[in-house]
């Protein structure tokens, strides 16, 4: 049995079952929009499962400056709308599990995800966890932040990216900075005209053209880098478990921003995570309970 749980325990563990990989049908790491509407779904289908987050439950979407794409609500912000989110998770009495998981294997038809806190085992998984910045040369940069979470009254911020995300940065350092700049190399930014009216209405500096000299000659307080991201999944043993094909009864479900990394948006996500939730029902978990 417990080789069956990829676990090989020495001797005091076969007498302590605490020790013991918890098991469960289903893990979703990850709880921004994708991961959150997965555990909704989950819960719905009466699975036994857990959600597990390294950061902030709601991800990306809770630094959002406005969000004026999601259907039902002609704008708010992202932070309020996880919140709702949120709201709605803890209704249902489904617990977020605030640690990272660090390495996923996968061994004798089961899932072993082993976080900095307990190890966790499962029949079926589902990778809802984004994706990670594209990284410049300063050190002291960071990567689409909260801009509450960086104290920036009366100090300079440049923002380095001309497309949504750093445009929706800029306008939300604004409303306290000193100065807000915004540096792209591109000819012109590549965000939607609202957000680049927005930031001229606001008085954000936007620089265009730049070259890499140029870029890191710019200076300010605080610096922010918003120029692009990617899919990472390091924290699997085997990334040829990745595959959305239906006869690969064991593949792990990706869902959000990590399955389609060109298209990040909210609405999107919450689709990915129903999607991967009836996936790994069909594929791992009905037949296993008829
Ligand atoms: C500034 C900004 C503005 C945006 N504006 C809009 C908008 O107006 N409209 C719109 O539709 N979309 C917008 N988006 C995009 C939207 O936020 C994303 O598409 C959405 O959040 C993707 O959801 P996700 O669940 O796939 O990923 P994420 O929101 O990135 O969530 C992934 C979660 O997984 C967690 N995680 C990662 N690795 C691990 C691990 N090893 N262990 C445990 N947890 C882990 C992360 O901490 C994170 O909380 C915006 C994004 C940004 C950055």
């Amino acid at each position: 049995m417990p080789a069956k749980l990829g676990f090989i325990p020495c001797l005091p563990c076969w007498l302590c079952l605490p020790c013991w990989p918890i098991m469960f049908d289903l893990v979703i790491i990850g709880a921004g929009p994708a991961g959150l509407s997965a555990a909704i779904h989950a819960k719905r289908l009466g699975l036994n499962f857990t959600i597990i987050e390294r950061g902030t439950p709601g991800g990306q979407a809770t630094v959002a400056w406005k969000i004026e794409n999601f259907p039902g609500d002609l704008s708010i912000s992202g932070a309020k709308l996880m919140d709702r989110f949120l709201s709605h998770v803890n209704e249902l009495e489904i617990k977020i599990q605030r640690t990272e998981a660090e390495s996923v294997s996968f061994k004798d038809g089961l899932y072993l995800v082993r976080t900095d806190q307990e190890d966790i085992s499962s029949n079926a998984l589902i990778l809802a966890t984004g994706l990670e910045p594209v990284r410049i040369s300063r050190p002291d940069a960071h990567y689409y932040p909260d801009p509450n979470s960086l104290r920036h009254e009366g100090r300079t911020v440049l923002v380095i990216g001309g497309g949504d995300s750093a445009f929706d940065e800029a306008i939300s350092f604004s409303a306290k900075a000193k100065k807000v700049t915004i540096a792209m190399r591109g000819a012109g930014p590549k965000a939607i005209p609202g957000l680049v009216t927005e930031a001229i209405k606001r008085g954000i500096e936007i620089k265009c053209g730049l070259n890499e000299n140029e870029l890191a000659k710019l200076d300010a307080d605080i610096i922010v880098a918003c120029i692009g991201k990617r899919r990472d999944l390091n924290i699997l043993d085997d990334p040829l478990q990745i595959t959305n094909h239906k006869s690969q009864i064991t593949a792990i479900q990706l869902a959000g921003d990590i399955l389609h990394p060109n298209i990040r948006h909210i609405a999107v996500a919450l689709g990915d995570g129903i999607t991967a939730v009836e996936t790994v029902y069909e594929n791992n978990i009905k037949n296993g309970r008829s």
